[in-house]
């Protein structure tokens, strides 16, 4: 069932483990993470991303998709339909559109700024039944266009903006989207316990989920972070088993051009991936 976010990061807050947020880009990366979420009984949530939400056709389209397969799929594990780094026009478009939590990316406004649109958001939120994630602190490397260099948050803004009532709070801590370089610093544990400590209960989000090194992953659910979003992870995974299907010719035989078989071994290594992460993150049958 379709829910906010709220009452499973708690859960998974006070039981020291972490939801996974995967992102999802068609119907095929939709019905592989619900699938696999349901299979494992562990709560889920599917992000999406403004570009991801326009490339489906806009966030009503997904949306309604989501919901629909829900039902279709007799779905019966807590899933949590999330805008991912939105902006404060994205976060009224997706709440208008049927969304049940959003992430409001206030990270490259000034603080005081930052603080009065997450204030606004909170009380939508709050009126309307949403999960609201904010962000303290640019998390690295480039998502949709955005740039962030990975800086670490300052703990008192973290705590300014956890006490305005947001769900939870993506802290930066050296974390960085997409693949991490070589000569990567690793995750600021000092930051963390910093922020975790001022922040007290909130549910801390660790963003930049792929290639992180499991222990790492570990260590961050021990000191508070009680969601984990993947992306990039899934698409190399998807496109490393269509790539071999079709330097296997698989294609050229049989029926083997017929787009659900084209598409099927990227679906089981997405399932696989997600299954990874559910087992890593201690999320498994605590739907
Ligand atoms: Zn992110």
């Amino acid at each position: 069932m379709l829910v906010s976010a709220k009452e499973m990061l708690q859960k998974a807050k006070a039981g020291r483990y972490a939801v996974g947020q995967f992102n999802i880009n068609n119907l095929e990366w939709t019905k592989a993470i619900l699938q696999t979420a349901q299979e494992l009984n562990s709560p889920v949530i599917l992000g999406v991303s403004e570009g991801a939400g326009k490339y489906m056709c806009g966030f009503k389209t997904v949306a309604d998709m989501v919901k629909a397969m829900i039902d279709g799929l007799g779905i019966t594990v807590p899933v949590a339909l999330h805008l991912d780094h939105g902006t404060y026009e994205g976060c009224y478009r997706c709440i208008e559109a049927g969304f049940s939590s959003i992430m409001f990316d206030g990270s490259h406004y000034p603080i005081a700024e930052n603080v009065e649109k997450t204030k606004e958001l909170v009380r939508v939120c709050a009126e309307k039944g949403l999960s609201l994630e904010a962000e303290v602190g640019a998390i690295g490397g480039e998502e949709d266009g955005v740039i962030g260099m990975g800086e670490c948050a300052d703990p008192n803004e973290c705590k300014q903006i956890a006490d305005l009532g947001v769900t939870m709070l993506a802290a930066g801590i050296g974390n960085i989207h997409g693949k991490y370089p070589e000569n990567w610093q690793g995750l600021s544990f000092e930051t963390l316990a910093a922020v975790s400590e001022k922040v007290g209960s909130m549910p801390l989000v660790l963003h930049g989920g792929t290639g992180i090194p499991a222990d790492q992953i570990k260590k961050a659910i021990s000191l508070g972070v009680s969601k984990i979003n993947v992306n990039t992870e899934c698409q190399l995974a998807f496109a490393d088993a269509t790539r071999k299907y079709i330097e296997a010719g698989k294609d050229l035989q049989g029926k083997g051009f017929d787009p659900r078989k084209l598409l099927a071994p990227g679906v089981e290594a997405i399932k696989a991936t997600v299954k990874e992460k559910m087992e890593l993150f201690g999320s498994v049958g605590k739907a």
